[in-house]
Formats: C-alpha cells, sequence, structure tokens
C-alpha cells in the first residue's frame, strides 16, 4: 500500500500544511482566519478565547499513548480519578487508555484542523488549566464559553456564514468522553474524516512501536466503530 500525503496529514506525520498560531502552538494554515474571526465574535461579548492544544504529532501521540500504557502517566476514569493500570488486563487497558487519548494516527489532532479551547478572560494569570468537563459545566469558570459555544457553534454546526465550526465531542456515548472544549473547523476536518479508512489505520498500528498492539489489534473493529469512525 503506497501512502499518500494526505493520508500522512491524516495520521499527523506531515507538517506542510501547518502554520503557528502561538509559541507553541501550530494549526492548519486554513483555520487561522477563520479562528481569528471566531476569537473576534468572543472578545465582543467579553471573551478571550485561547488555544490550548492543536496540531498534535504521531510520535506525541505515540508517546502519550506509551506512557499511559506503561503506567507512566495517568488514567482516569470517567469520573476523572486516576486508574489502577496494574489492576487491569491489556484489553482493559486499551479501552481505559481510549476513553480520554485517540491511538497514534487516529487523533483529531493530527489534522490541524482541530484544537481546545478556553476563556483566559475567565481565570487568573497562573490559573492552572485541567481540561476537565466541570471547569465547563455551571459554576466552572468556562461555563460562560461553553454556554456561548452551545449558541455560536453547536446550533449551527458547519455553518461557514456563521463560523464554520463543530464540536465532535458533546455528547457521551460509549466511546471518547465528552471533551466540550474541542473544537472542529468543518471545512478541514470533514475532508480528514473522509480520508479515514479502517484497513489503512490498522496497517499504521500494525507497523507502529506501539504498546498494547496485540490488545489494540484483536479488537481493531470494535475500537474503529466507537472510537475513531464519525457516526452522525
Ligand atoms: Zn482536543
Amino acid at each position: 500500500m503506497s501512502e499518500t500525503k494526505s493520508f500522512f496529514q491524516l495520521t499527523g506525520r506531515n507538517r506542510e500544511h501547518l502554520a503557528a498560531w502561538s509559541d507553541h502552538c501550530e494549526l492548519h494554515r486554513e483555520l487561522i482566519a477563520p479562528l481569528q474571526a471566531l476569537c473576534e465574535r468572543g472578545r465582543e461579548v467579553g471573551l478571550d478565547i485561547s488555544v490550548a492544544s492543536g496540531f498534535r504529532s504521531f510520535e506525541r501521540q505515540l508517546n502519550i499513548w506509551n506512557t499511559k500504557a506503561r503506567g507512566e502517566r495517568a488514567v482516569l476514569d470517567s469520573a476523572g480519578q486516576p486508574l489502577e493500570m496494574q489492576r487491569l488486563d491489556d484489553t482493559q487497558k486499551v479501552f481505559a487508555i481510549l476513553r480520554w487519548s485517540a491511538l497514534p494516527g487516529t487523533s483529531r489532532h493530527h489534522w490541524g484542523s482541530d484544537f481546545d479551547i478556553w476563556d483566559a478572560a475567565a481565570v487568573p494569570a497562573d490559573y492552572c488549566l485541567q481540561l476537565h468537563t466541570d471547569e465547563y459545566c455551571k459554576g466552572g469558570p468556562f461555563s460562560a464559553l461553553n454556554v456561548w459555544l452551545q449558541e455560536e457553534v453547536d446550533a449551527h454546526p458547519d455553518d461557514l456564514v456563521r463560523t464554520g465550526f463543530f464540536r465532535p465531542y458533546t455528547v457521551d456515548g460509549d466511546g471518547i468522553a465528552p471533551e466540550p472544549w474541542h473544537l472542529s473547523y468543518a471545512p478541514l476536518a470533514r475532508r480528514f474524516e473522509a480520508l479515514c479508512d479502517s484497513a489503512a489505520l490498522k496497517h499504521l498500528i500494525a507497523d507502529s512501536d506501539i504498546e498494547l498492539k496485540a490488545a489494540v489489534l484483536a479488537h481493531w473493529d470494535t475500537i474503529y466503530t466507537r472510537f475513531i469512525a464519525i457516526t452522525e
């Protein structure tokens, strides 16, 4: 199977499409202007929309996965409490990690079209950002941002006349946990979604240096359906 440049971009192994958003964050260059427009809309209502995380490479996602699999980085349960990984078998470990972290090659953060936001106007300068759902719920510092996103983004998903953004992880099913902070830019993200191919991604995982590989491959079809394929 020969890999195309778009498959390299899909899987976080090509940076040609990126531009700097800040000194710690890169995004797809076609996202810079629409995101600046979104930030401007936010400023009009007192929000200071800040990007916590944008593009993430395959290598970075592989490191996150492997350190979680080895118990070197905390793995949280659905309530956000740390799990005792040594008590889980390999299959349980795989599904515990998948609740909060994508397999390398399958993260929407590989695309440069997706990013995590918070509101710098709502917290002190030394605030330690958690990206925890409590922060975005009623009573949390970013609840105003969340309510604003419901009106500006969730009510008009993919609408280029409005913002062009949507939130892919707002509903809690049996897959990825809700991530109210995660935004996608539809014109780019929908293109990448269409490139997702179960067999090609499975092949990439099989070829990689990933922990828990046997358990991942044994449950591949379930993993693809629950955590990778977009079902809308
Ligand atoms: Zn995210």
